[in-house]
């Protein structure tokens, strides 16, 4: 047996993927990657292929970097591991906190760390409930959050969710979530309505949906800047301005899931300053360690610190942490690749790139029958499939036309990862013009060649 039919045979035996269609796994077998090379990764065949997705939206450097490696492996030398428990810190993990507080748009911010992006959503979550409890409004629990919506997957980051794939197998999502509409410039506008009319609609929407559930009874609104997941959504410009106006008349707490957007994936240092939306929180993980390390933070304001202070007086000392939260190795990756982020001058870069890849798309596919919509915001862009471009009307299921895409992006040496209907763009950082240019030639080849079909 050779060693890739062992590897393969041991993987559909051993070895539960998240995501995948378990009958599709055991007839073709896992797609194994061996290597990175910047922002190529190779197959155990030797393969090349772009990654167009930053794997999950995160590997903002790339899939190999000897400096990273130097840093990781000095940290693990001298402290392996350490805790944020009790009052315990490592240097890095005090440097970071610093350096994450003084980069974020919440003054005098304090820098709690997690793991993963979804246990950073539920830390936000806890600490809405802890804040409203010392204000004396322990009945402020209800969560506002948006169709289409991706916060994680955790059991409440999973109800957060706005989509049914998420829930229906789980019995979620729990009680307590309000659910408003996604802001879809594309597909949720009425005939001639601009977009700050459609901005409008929604925050009426927003004001409806808490007079009715009573605005007594909800903590906070979470949304990610740009909707990653559900095919790089990008509001319109005025509507987190009019989203805060509602919630602040009714006290409600306002939430940036920052996962996907953070770390000058939008051309600005965090989605919420792209977008003009100012929150009391922020989750980040993937680009704060270029998803090097599991690690992510949550941005918090000084009004919510004092409401843990205040807690203390009750006995609790702040009863929530992970065993891995602050860990001196991943603090010692962020802190590297924050050095990395400004000797490359992250934000040009990635607007200049972001810029390139919109325009070169455009080109591509202007004329190409089944292209509805091309979007984006610094380097992520959604390039939206439609059956009918006047109707918007969508591919039927069983055509599995997005299946059809991503195989055909690896055909040519592309990893695609389309979600539902748009093929999305969310590349490392570091790629060339020669790159970009190379991602629109393939994604044009391939979309003509599938509106030919
Ligand atoms: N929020 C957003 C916007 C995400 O895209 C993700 C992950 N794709 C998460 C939260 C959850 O992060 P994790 O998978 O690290 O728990």
């Amino acid at each position: 047996m050779t060693h890739s039919n062992f590897l393969r045979e041991r993987d559909i035996r051993f070895h539960l993927h998240s995501q995948t269609n378990p009958e599709a796994l055991r007839r073709d077998g896992p797609i194994i990657i061996e290597r990175g090379e910047g922002p190529y990764v190779i197959g155990e065949d030797g393969k090349r292929y772009l990654d167009v997705m930053a794997g999950l939206w995160c590997a903002s450097l790339g899939f190999e970097n000897e400096r990273i490696a130097g840093v990781a492996a000095r940290a693990y030398r001298s402290l392996a591991y350490y805790h944020s428990f009790s009052g315990r810190a490592s240097p890095d993990a005090i440097d970071v906190a610093a350096s994450i507080a003084q980069r974020v748009p919440i003054e005098n911010a304090r820098i709690y760390f997690a793991t993963s992006g979804s246990e950073a959503i539920e830390t936000m979550i806890k600490l809405a409930w802890l804040y409203f409890r010392g204000r004396g409004q322990p009945e402020r629990r209800k969560i506002i959050a948006r169709d289409r919506a991706f916060h994680g997957s955790t059991i409440f980051a999973a109800s957060l969710t706005g989509l049914p794939h998420m829930h229906r197998e789980f019995g979620l999502p729990l009680g307590g979530i309000v659910r408003v509409s996604c802001p879809d410039t594309y597909r949720g506008r009425i005939a001639g309505e601009s977009e700050d009319q459609f901005a409008d609609r929604l925050a009426a929407e927003l004001d409806e949906a808490i007079v009715a559930e009573g605005p007594e009874t909800i903590a906070a609104f979470i949304a990610e800047p740009i909707n990653a997941g559900a095919g790089v959504i990008v509001p319109p410009d005025t509507y987190f301005e009019k989203v805060r106006a509602v919630l602040d008349k009714y006290g409600i707490l306002l939430l940036a899931d920052e996962v996907v957007c953070g770390f000058g994936r939008t051309g600005e240092w965090f989605g919420c300053q792209a977008m003009g939306m100012k929150p009391d929180m922020m989750a980040m993980a993937k680009g704060l360690s270029s998803s090097y390390f599991p690690i992510s933070a949550v941005a918090l304001t000084p009004e919510i610190y004092e409401a843990i202070d205040a807690a203390n007086a009750h006995g609790t000392n702040f009863g929530h942490g992970f065993t891995n939260s602050a860990h001196p190795v991943g603090a010692a990756i962020v802190r590297e690749v924050l050095a990395i982020y400004d000797e490359m001058n992250l934000l040009e870069r990635v607007s200049r790139q972001g810029k390139l890849l919109r325009e070169r798309l455009s080109e591509e596919l202007s004329d190409c029958s089944i292209v509805g919509d091309v979007r984006g915001r610094g380097l992520m862009a959604g390039v939206e499939i439609v059956e009918d471009r006047n109707s918007k009307a969508v591919f039927a299921v069983e055509k599995a036309v997005p299946a059809q895409i991503e195989r055909m992006g690896m055909d040519y040496g592309l990893m695609l990862r389309p979600q539902g209907n748009t093929v999305t763009f969310c590349p490392p950082f570091i790629v060339t013009d020669e790159q970009v240019e190379e991602m629109a030639n393939k994604v044009g080849a391939i979309l003509r060649e599938i509106s030919s079909l």
